[in-house]
Formats: structure tokens, sequence, C-alpha cells
């Protein structure tokens, strides 16, 4: 070996990441820049923000409180876990200890890094249900686990509806077995915009009682449902507290992605594993940020069952866009599968006429649509194939969000 390629090597990116070094969110994302236009799929709302969130973050930066700047406490600024404390627990029907049983973290995806590394140890098996927010699957191979896919399937071929996307029972029960270790649910689902029902969660939990399997339940759309669907919260069913974790982000609930704010609930055994992660990582989150989100929070509990109410606003301003995009999909002759909730629509472009020629492109044929579309429309969405485990990229490929 030469000296030259021996350095090569001993610099080389660690094994641990091999495999991991392509990133859907990066290219695309690079070619959004290049190409300019409008940004369908990377949650990137192109409004501002409600001004009273953004206002609480301008008062933290006119306060005379100079701690507001500086380091705050590593499992949550003390402003902002009460509030969680307190709009989960009457979420869920229990009271929640803002000191022990919540974490804030960088996003979600801090969350689910912290979830994921501090509970998932070499060889053990965690369901993923496809398809599923991308980074769920690395994340179980960093932490040295093994993914075990099952999929959402579409039970009435042609409807438009998320709701018709479901888990066969028979596929479920078969995922679990004594070295199950978690199963990671998305209510409501990222890309496909199902909102597990009760029963179905049930059934889910049900199966991790009788396995002893924890739930890793990311919620980040928790307040983004539509048609009168209800969220049900898999910490709030019967014997489940004590074995799940709940995801949530105020990137996502405040429409302000660029904030990076997220946290995690659960009972404090699991917290634990979580804040011990985290302690060994970053330690602590943006204090200003962390006390807007908390005033805004405090404020939103007040308002709840009003008009006024953030939440219900957020509901009712998205039903409408959502009605609006879905009609622009109609007219362009692709088919739309309805989301129930969340942030995306998932969008079929088979019936899509004249063919485009997606011949100089590169990639499964959802890539090509997608930088076709990109470069020829300045329209940008995600691949679902992203959304997938390689033993099923294909079957979506011809449909693009
Ligand atoms: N979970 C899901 C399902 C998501 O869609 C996203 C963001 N797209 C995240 C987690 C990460 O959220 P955050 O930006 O708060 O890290």
């Amino acid at each position: 070996m030469t000296e030259t390629s021996s350095k090569k090597d001993k610099f080389a990116l660690d094994s641990k990441y091999q495999g991991l070094d392509w990133n859907v969110w990066t290219e695309l994302g690079q070619l959004y820049a290049a190409e300019g236009g409008v940004n369908l799929g990377q949650g990137f709302p192109d409004y501002q923000p409600a001004k009273e969130i953004v206002a609480e973050l301008a008062k933290v930066c006119e306060a005379e409180d100079y701690s507001l700047h500086q380091y705050a406490r590593a499992y949550g600024h003390p402003r902002l876990v009460k509030a969680l404390a307190s709009l989960y627990g009457g979420a869920i029907g229990r009271q929640i200890d803002p000191w022990t049983e919540i974490l804030v973290t960088g996003g979600a995806y801090g969350a689910l890094f912290y979830t994921v590394m501090s509970n998932v140890g070499r060889g053990d098996e965690v369901i993923i249900i496809e398809p599923y927010f991308d980074c769920y699957e690395p994340l179980v191979h960093l932490a040295g686990g093994k993914p075990v896919f099952i999929q959402l399937r579409q039970t009435e071929p042609g409807s438009s509806s998320s709701s018709t996307w479901v888990l066969d029972s028979e596929e479920l029960r078969g995922a679990f077995n004594e070295n199950t270790k978690a199963i990671i649910i998305n209510t409501p689902n990222n890309p496909l915009g199902k909102v597990f029902s009760k029963q179905e969660l049930t059934e889910i939990g049900d199966l991790c009682k009788k396995y002893n399997v924890m739930v890793i339940s990311d919620e980040v759309y928790e307040w983004m449902i539509y048609d009168g669907n209800e969220h049900v919260r898999m910490a709030s069913l019967e014997g489940m507290w004590e074995r799940t974790v709940t995801i949530g982000s105020a990137g996502k609930t405040f429409s302000l992605t660029g904030w990076k704010l997220g946290w995690a609930y659960g009972p404090k055994n699991l917290l634990r594993n979580l804040q011990v992660a985290h302690e060994n990582c970053t330690y602590m989150c943006h204090t200003p940020e962390q006390e807007a989100v908390g005033a805004a929070l405090e404020h939103e509990l007040t308002l709840l069952t009003s008009e006024k109410s953030f939440f219900r606003r957020i509901r009712e301003e998205l039903t409408r866009k959502r009605e609006f995009w879905k009609n622009a999909v109609l007219q362009s002759g692709m088919t739309p599968i309805v989301p129930q909730g969340g942030y995306f629509m998932l969008v079929d472009w088979a019936s899509l006429g004249p063919k485009p020629d997606l011949s100089t492109e590169q990639g499964y044929e959802d890539v090509k649509f997608v930088k076709w579309l990109a470069k020829n429309w300045k329209l940008h969405g995600i691949p679902p194939s992203a959304f997938l485990s390689t033993r099923n990229k294909n079957n979506l490929g011809s449909r693009c969000l």
C-alpha cells in the first residue's frame, strides 16, 4: 500500500456511515437552489409564520433578561417544558412531569436520534412501516439494530384517499418476535397523509404489550388533521404510556421549520435514556427559541377551544390549500392521494399524458420524474422511493410527491 492510499483509507468515511452517504433532501435541495421555482416537497412554507409566535422571539431579543441568551437547562427550558406538560397532559388525560418526562431537542430529528440511539442496541429489531420518513432506517442501522419493514397497502386501487392505505393484520403480527425492541409509528404519516385510527393503533399496541415492545410515535403533524379525522395518540391508549416515546416539532406545529426545535415525551425511565444521549451530544437547545415557543404555547393553551386557536386556524388554512392543490393536480391530468392529515400530498403521475421524456435523467423512475419536473416546470417534489426500503423502491415508482 502506498503512503497516499493508506492515508486516504484512514480518512475515509467511518464504516458506521458507509452506505448512508446519499441523502435525498441534500441532492434535491441542490436542484432547488439551481433551478428555483416552487418547493413542494421539503416542508418549506413560503409565507411568514404567525405573527404572534415571531413576536415572542422579538420580545426575547428586546428583554433585559440576559439569561435568555445563555445556556438553557439541559433537558428543556422551564417555560417550554411546563407548557408542553400542560398541553400533552390535557391531550392524553394524565399528568406529565415537566422535569422528568419531557426532553427538548434539536428538532424532531434530534428526538428521533436520541430515542433510537439510547434504546436500540446491536441486533435489536425495529419495525418500520412503509412508506416511512426516510431517516428512520439509517438511524436504526447506526444504532446497530435491524429494520424490519411492513407495508401500508392501498386496499381500494384507484381510490384517492390516504384512508384506504392500511396494514395487513397478518403481516403486522408476523413482524413481531422476541427480538423486536421497537416499532416506529408516524401518524399523520409522511408522505401518505394517512391518519391511523384508534382501532389500528390498538391492534399495534396490543402486539407491543404482548411482545414487550416500545413505540416510537412520531407525531410531528399532530395538529394538521382534516375532514373531521381524529388524531389518536398512542400514549393515550390503555397500557401504552409505559412503553411509548412521543415526538413533536415546533417547526412543523408553527410552520417555522428553520427554528429546528422539537421534543419527546414519555415515561421517566424511557426519557432518561434519551436524556443520557442528549447530555452526551449537544447537551441543550437554543434558549431564545425555547422561551418564544413556551410563551406561544402558553397563549395557545388559553385558546384551545376557541375560534382563535392557532391549531384550529392552521387546520382550516391547510384544508383550503389542500383543496386548491388537489384541484390543480387533477387539472394537470395526475391523480392526488388526498391526505387525511399532514403537510404533503402523494401524486400519481401514471395518468399523465403525453408521457414526459425521462431518458436523460438518472435513478429510479420517480427520481427521474422529480428531476424532470424541477427542470421543466420549476416544481420541486420528493420521490417516494426515498420513503421505501430498497426491496420496494420500484413499487411506487410511477408516483411522485
Ligand atoms: N418526522 C417527520 C415525519 C417529518 O416529516 C419531519 C420533517 N420533515 C421530521 C420528523 C423532522 O422534523 P424537524 O424539522 O422538527 O426535525
